[in-house]
């Protein structure tokens, strides 16, 4: 048992010095069965993001909001944000080990398996660090997505995109070493609905005069933004800088900071645009087609975020139980706690499982339609299911550090205000479950074969094929009402099916039993388990050296 100088007793040690990829048996066999091999590198990866240097960064940053600078002293506009210096640290760390962009190549065309794979193992990994710094690092690889529409502007913008240096001066694309991209589509008047974008697009030239608001829009730091505008021909992405041409500050004028629940390190912006320059990107009228693009990787980064956010609550709840004591046993090895714990872990594996064979379907979906169609249900769905858990998940375990899980210092605070946000943006929940049904709709056959291949892959697993009928049946005839149960239940099923994949089968059993075929509506810690199950999940939740 730990103690310090002054005799303190039975606090557990700070959780810090971790390798987040070698503590975590989960991720390493969900990276391996997915085609990710580097186990030393992701290991290199884990020990740094894991150090206590790194999580001090990561306090540093959430404790310092970034402040907006609006006006200089003589009253003339500025419209810059200023970040403290422990974001612009991650910045650089996430840049240099190509979270922004490894996964496109220089015509942006996307770059080979196992980019995908190889980019979300880290991305998990950051995300179970600092998730403010995220978001410009997620909007800049997915812009890339969008721009290849355009592959003029994409072959002017690409070199700065791949640098692997963060540039934070604030000065014109031309001059930076390496550039970041952002993001505005939601308006005062709808998010959903971008369709009631009323920013007006005037084109001048070559070019484009962009007026109007968004409501949200975040990392204003970025050098350029993608946004939606309503020109002559309808709904039109643009590419919006920070500087025009000539050099001088473009008209995006910031009004205020959004005071927010969590994501406290990252900022976003009330801003309005004062005939501001712009460039298209795509065709005029096909912006939200344009966009979606860019929208279907954010997605994805949600789920590999919400994934990993779960992955830190569940390491920091297990750490403690394993060092603190109450009735002179161990929290770890009370019989209650274990239950709890090991439905968390069991939880924990089906995100991970899933997430990563998602990349799979994204690495592989240029060269197979039916990864592509993975993708296309997979997407929603996991963002769905896996971003919804997130929040009650951290609760969960920020309630096994007791009050000590409640205060700022043992980061659960932090983690349960982050864990919401990837489920409202980029799609909220019932704006996924609508994406399964259109998707079902427009891609039946599609989906057909992919709920066949679930059903298949997890056959002998228990309630598997009655789920895969029911899903079927459900997304044919079921309608809006049974959606939610329907895109819940078809993210658990490909979750067994993964699992199956990627891990042992007592594991994969003991997640369909509890998810699928013996489901109980009650709170984390009430899924039927056997001893022996709970034993080796919890074994293989945090694995020490
Ligand atoms: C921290 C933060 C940062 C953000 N940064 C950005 C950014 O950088 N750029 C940007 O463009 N946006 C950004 N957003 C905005 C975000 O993407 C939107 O808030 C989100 O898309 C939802 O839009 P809305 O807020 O207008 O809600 P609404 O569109 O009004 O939706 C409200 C609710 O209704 C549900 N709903 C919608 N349609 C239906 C339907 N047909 N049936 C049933 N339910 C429905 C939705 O799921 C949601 O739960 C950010 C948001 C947050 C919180």
């Amino acid at each position: 048992m730990p103690t310090d100088i002054s005799g303190i007793k039975n606090q557990s040690p700070v959780y810090e010095n971790v390798d987040l990829f070698g503590s975590d048996c989960a991720l390493q066999e969900a990276v391996a069965a997915n085609g990710m091999e580097e186990a030393a590198v992701l290991s290199e990866f884990g020990r740094r993001w894991g150090s206590a240097e790194m999580l001090e960064q990561a306090r540093l940053a959430n404790d310092n909001a970034p402040k907006l600078r609006a006006f200089d002293a003589r009253g003339d506009r500025s419209d810059v944000v200023e970040f403290h210096p422990a974001y612009h640290g991650f910045m650089a760390e996430s840049i240099a080990a190509g979270l922004h962009a490894s996964t496109w190549r220089p015509d942006a065309s996307p770059a080979d398996a196992p980019a995908e794979v190889a980019r979300a193992a880290r991305y998990y990994m950051v995300a179970q660090v600092e998730n403010g710094h995220m978001c410009p690092i997620t909007m800049t690889r997915a812009a890339v997505a969008a721009l290849a529409t355009e592959p003029a502007l994409a072959a002017t913008l690409l070199p700065k995109i791949l640098s692997r240096e963060y540039d934070s001066r604030f000065v014109p694309l031309a001059e930076k070493r390496g550039i970041t991209l952002g993001m505005g589509m939601t308006e005062k008047q709808g998010g959903t609905d971008v369709r009631a974008n009323s920013t007006r697009a005037d084109r001048v030239g070559d070019s484009y005069r962009l007026a109007g608001h968004k409501w949200f829009m975040s990392a204003p730091m970025c050098d350029a933004f993608l946004v939606l505008a309503q020109a002559r021909d309808g709904l039109t992405c643009f590419l919006l800088p920070r500087f025009r041409p000539d050099g001088s500050v473009n008209a995006l004028h910031f009004q205020r900071l959004k005071d927010k629940l969590g994501n406290r390190s990252n900022a976003s912006t009330e801003v309005e645009f004062v005939d501001a320059f712009a460039l298209r990107v795509g065709e005029e009228g096909k912006g939200i087609r344009t966009i979606l693009k860019m929208v279907q990787l954010t997605r994805l980064d949600c789920v590999i975020s919400s994934a990993g956010i779960m992955r830190a609550a569940l390491a920091r709840a297990i750490f403690h139980c394993g060092h603190r004591s109450v009735f002179g046993k161990h929290l770890f090895d009370q019989p209650m706690m274990r239950a709890v714990l090991a439905d968390l872990a069991l939880e924990s594996e089906g995100a991970v499982a899933l997430t990563m064979r998602l990349c799979r379907a994204f690495d592989d979906a240029k060269k197979s339609a039916s990864e592509a169609a993975w993708a296309r249900l997979m997407t929603p769905a996991a963002k769905y299911w896996i971003c919804k858990t997130a929040p009650d998940f951290v609760y969960e375990a920020m309630e096994c550090l007791g009050g000590n899980g409640y205060v700022e210092e043992n980061t659960l605070a932090r983690l349960f205000r982050e864990a919401p946000v990837n489920a409202i943006w980029e799609g909220s929940g019932n704006v996924m479950c609508l994406d399964v049904l259109r998707v079902a709709k427009h891609h039946s056959d599609e989906v057909r074969g992919v709920l066949a291949d679930l059903a298949h892959n997890a056959a002998d697993l228990p309630g598997a094929s009655a789920t895969a009928t029911t899903v079927e049946r459900m997304l044919e005839t079921g309608g809006e009402a049974e959606a939610r149960i329907a895109v819940e239940l078809v993210a658990r099923l490909a979750a067994a099916a993964c699992l199956k994949a990627s891990g042992p089968e007592i594991v994969a059993a003991a997640f369909a039993r509890a998810r699928l075929s013996d489901v109980r509506r009650g709170m984390w810690g009430t899924v039927a388990l056997a001893d022996g199950e709970r034993d080796l999940l919890l074994k293989r939740a945090l694995q020490t050296s």
